[in-house]
């Protein structure tokens, strides 16, 4: 039978306690889940992405499933690429449904193979994004209550 094969596309600046629910509840659907980092040269980061990436993947170390990657272009083609068929990404509210309804539409132009799943937010993370935790941390707030068990580090 064909592996199914996920991305879970993001920027994860940083990667939050709402991204890691996602996976973990994405985890069950798929043979292989990769957290991609997408680099977007246009936009700076706070968070470095290589000392992120190595956070998450020490929180998904007992999850073989789970792989973490950074690509480059576009989503469809990166799953294209690596043989997925399936794009997660998480909903929180309205804005979060405008915004991605938009993108899953022009990947299913791009990509009609590729199916885009949305999984809701769990309640408890619905009001946290990675921007609340980049300003918290640029006031010295604890940024670090809303990344996975406390690992990420800048
Ligand atoms: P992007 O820049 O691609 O929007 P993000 O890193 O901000 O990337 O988010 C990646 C995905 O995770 C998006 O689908 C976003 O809606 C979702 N997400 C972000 N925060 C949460 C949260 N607290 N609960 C559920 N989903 C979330």
């Amino acid at each position: 039978m064909t592996k199914k094969i996920a991305v879970f596309p993001g920027s994860f600046d940083p990667f939050t306690k709402g991204h890691e629910d996602i996976v973990r509840r994405a985890l069950p659907l798929f043979d292989e889940l990769y957290i991609a980092f997408g680099r977007n040269v246009a936009k700076e980061r706070l968070f470095d992405v290589t000392a992120q990436m190595q956070s998450v993947a020490r929180v998904f170390a007992d999850e073989p499933k789970a792989k973490v990657i950074e690509y480059q272009g576009l989503t469809c083609d990166f799953c294209h690429n690596i043989g997925a068929q399936y794009i997660v990404r998480g909903l929180r509210n309205a804005l979060d449904f405008q915004y991605e309804s938009e993108m899953a539409a022009i990947n299913k132009d791009l990509a009609p193979d590729i199916e885009t799943l949305f999984i809701l937010t769990n309640p408890r993370w619905a009001h946290l994004s990675s921007s609340t935790v980049r300003e918290l941390y640029k006031h010295c707030g604890p940024y670090q209550n809303f990344l996975p068990s406390n690992e990420c580090e800048k």
